[in-house]
This record gives C-alpha cells, sequence and structure tokens, in this order.
C-alpha cells in the first residue's frame, strides 16, 4: 500500500515568496526522505546548476486528500553543502529562536486575505462593473448583502482543524471579499510553519470555487482597508509584569528599528501604512493602549490586567512570517535579556 506527501516550500520569487508544491508517492512503511526540485524554474537557481534540495521538518495530515495522506513543509537547501539556500528565511528564524528560547516567546498571528474572482480578477462581493457601498457594515457581518465566499472560509478552517494547526479564529474584514484566520500562540518558528501550511490550504481550497486569493497588501486602491498581518507578542517576562511590555514598545523604536522591522514587514508596505485605514504611517512610530492608529497596540485587557502581550500591526499580509517573528524575536528577547 501507498500514501502521498505533498512536499511543500516557498520559492524564490520576488518581492514575495510564494508556495510551491508537488506530490510523492511512498509505501507505508517509509518516512518521507529529503528531495529536491528544479530550482531553474522557481527563481532558486540556473539551468546550468539547477537542483535545490528539500528537507521536510514540518508534517501533518492532508485534509484535503484525507486518509493517510501528509503534507511535508520543508526547507530549502544548496546542494553543495547542504546550507540553507539564499530564499530560506526558516533557517535564520530556527537560530534565532533557539538563542532566546529560554524566555519563551509566544506570537499569534492575523493573516489578512482577499478572494478575487479568478476570470475578472475583482474581489467577491464587488459588482462586476463597479464598486459596493463604502465600508462599514462588512467587518464581522452577516447576509448575502455583507458576506462573500464564506464557504470556502468554513472549509478551510475545517481543514486547519484536521491537520491539527493551532487556529485561532477567523473573521470577515472590513473591504467586502476580505477575510482574516489567526494562528497562534506558538513559538517563534512553529506559528510561521502553521501560516505557510494554513496559506497553502487556503489557496488550495479555493481552486475548486474559482477564487484567487491574495495576500496583496492593498488589493484595491482607495477608500479601503489593506490586508495586513498583526503579529501579537508575547514573552514569558511580557505575561508575568507591565514594564516588560513597556520595554518591548519602546525597543521597537530605537533607533534603526523602525527601518529594519518595515524593510522585513512585506513588499509595498509604505501604500498600506498611510496613516489611514487603522495603520500609523510607515515613516512614524508610536504605540499606545488600544490605539489601531498606532504601530504598536497595547490590548486594553493587557493595560488592565498589567500584564499580557503587544500587537505590531505594522506587517502586510504578504510577509514571509518567518522573517516578521525573526525580527521581533530578537529586538524584544534581546531587550529582555536579564527580566526573568
Ligand atoms: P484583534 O483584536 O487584533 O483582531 P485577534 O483576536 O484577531 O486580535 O488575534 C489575537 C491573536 O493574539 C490570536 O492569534 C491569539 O492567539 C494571540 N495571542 C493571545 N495571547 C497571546 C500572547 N500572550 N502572546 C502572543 N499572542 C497571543
Ligand atoms: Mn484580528
Ligand atoms: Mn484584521
Ligand atoms: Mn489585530
Amino acid at each position: 500500500m501507498t500514501y502521498r506527501a505533498e512536499y511543500l516550500w516557498i520559492d524564490g520569487n520576488e518581492p514575495v515568496g510564494e508556495i510551491r508544491t508537488k506530490t510523492k508517492i511512498l509505501k507505508n512503511d517509509e518516512e518521507p526522505p529529503i528531495w529536491g526540485f528544479d530550482g531553474s524554474s522557481t527563481n532558486q537557481a540556473t539551468g546550468d546548476n539547477s537542483d535545490v534540495v528539500l528537507k521536510p521538518v514540518f508534517t501533518c495530515g492532508d485534509p484535503v486528500r484525507g486518509g493517510d495522506n501528509i503534507l511535508v513543509l520543508c526547507e530549502t537547501l544548496l546542494t553543495r553543502d547542504l546550507s540553507p539556500h539564499p530564499t530560506n528565511r526558516r533557517a535564520e528564524c530556527v537560530a534565532v529562536y533557539e538563542k532566546y528560547k529560554d524566555q519563551d516567546p509566544w506570537f499569534g498571528m492575523e493573516q489578512e486575505y482577499t478572494l478575487l474572482d479568478a476570470i475578472t480578477r475583482w474581489p467577491a462581493g464587488f459588482p462586476t462593473a463597479g464598486f459596493p457601498p463604502p465600508q462599514g457594515p462588512y467587518y464581522c457581518g452577516v447576509g448575502a448583502g455583507r458576506i462573500s465566499g464564506r464557504e470556502l472560509i468554513e472549509e478551510h478552517t475545517t481543514a486547519c482543524i484536521e491537520a491539527g494547526l493551532t487556529i485561532a479564529g477567523t473573521n470577515a474584514e472590513v473591504m467586502p471579499g476580505q477575510w482574516e484566520f489567526q494562528i497562534g500562540p506558538l513559538d517563534t518558528v512553529t506559528v510561521a510553519d502553521h501560516i505557510w501550511v494554513a496559506r497553502y490550504l487556503l489557496f488550495r481550497l479555493a481552486e475548486k470555487h474559482g477564487i484567487e486569493v491574495t495576500i496583496d497588501p492593498k488589493p484595491m486602491l482607495g477608500d479601503w482597508n489593506g490586508a495586513g498581518m498583526h503579529t501579537n507578542v508575547s514573552t514569558k517576562s511580557m505575561r508575568e509584569g507591565y514594564e516588560p511590555i513597556i520595554v518591548a514598545c519602546e525597543s521597537l523604536g530605537m533607533a534603526g528599528k523602525p527601518e529594519e522591522h518595515l524593510a522585513g514587514y512585506g513588499a509595498g508596505i509604505e501604500f498600506r501604512l498611510t496613516g489611514e485605514h487603522e495603520t500609523e504611517r510607515y515613516d512614524q512610530y508610536s504605540y499606545g493602549v488600544s490605539d489601531r492608529g498606532a504601530s504598536v497596540r497595547i490590548p486594553w485587557q493587557v493595560a488592565r490586567d498589567g500584564k499580557g502581550y503587544i500587537e505590531d500591526r505594522r506587517p502586510n499580509a504578504n510577509a514571509d512570517p518567518y522573517y516578521v517573528t525573526t525580527l521581533l524575536t530578537r529586538t524584544i528577547c534581546e531587550a529582555l535579556v536579564g527580566f526573568d
């Protein structure tokens, strides 16, 4: 008897890496081995030296195929010495997590995305030749005049649960056809593994609905919110007291830090962080309690309880979650050394 392993990896597409996958048929007594692919077709190698190595790093059940079939998320390695491929952001993420593991960093990531009609490429719920009424009634709305694509969202949530991913919730967003799912809380590396597998499941399940899913941070210009990936973060000391919460907020505003973080928070971030539509401007750094116009929000319950987590509202929907959590772990945990 055999089963199927769907190997997933992140390609070298610029400026935003995308998921690629291929299928390996395995005998029932076989573990998914190291494998490879043609990197000249994914912007990861030249034709004369095209092989790139796939190293399995995270495995879960495949809810699309069911049965004994599995998904195998991989890191990409160079054939030369099996070192990380330059497009492999996970290897660095693991190294930073290992360095600060004793602070027990947790992340919850809110992945926003937009459903597009695969033919017209216009957002689901937008009339074919025009615009729907302005933002207001759609966020967490109900009813056919408010909501598009819910069947896919329900299928996706079920698939994430069946795969064993730590999905925390979902909601309809402020623009028609825009949705969100949350993953976490999980450590620096695992949250990003789960985000990538959840993205795969979303794109994969949308195929049969004739829906294209985009993580474009600004799919519609004009008076429509963009799509972000708000990233909630805490360490052990932040979950126990308020001073570390403030130290974490301040650390993100230190000289050079806002620029370093924005450079890793997704392509086109200046088009989304305009200072309008529940964002802070990309050239300002700010934090505040309950403030959805700040770069970093301290949730009101956290201020009330004097402990908890903070929300970095800046990452784009199209950011690489490995890089977002790498940057946040490095900056915050470095500032919190000695706070146990
Ligand atoms: P919002 O009010 O910004 O829409 P959400 O409910 O969408 O917030 O997302 C909040 C996220 O924060 C969830 O993924 C949740 O798992 C995560 N979270 C909760 N507590 C913590 C914590 N202590 N550290 C990190 N993340 C957390
Ligand atoms: Mn949310
Ligand atoms: Mn949201
Ligand atoms: Mn949020």
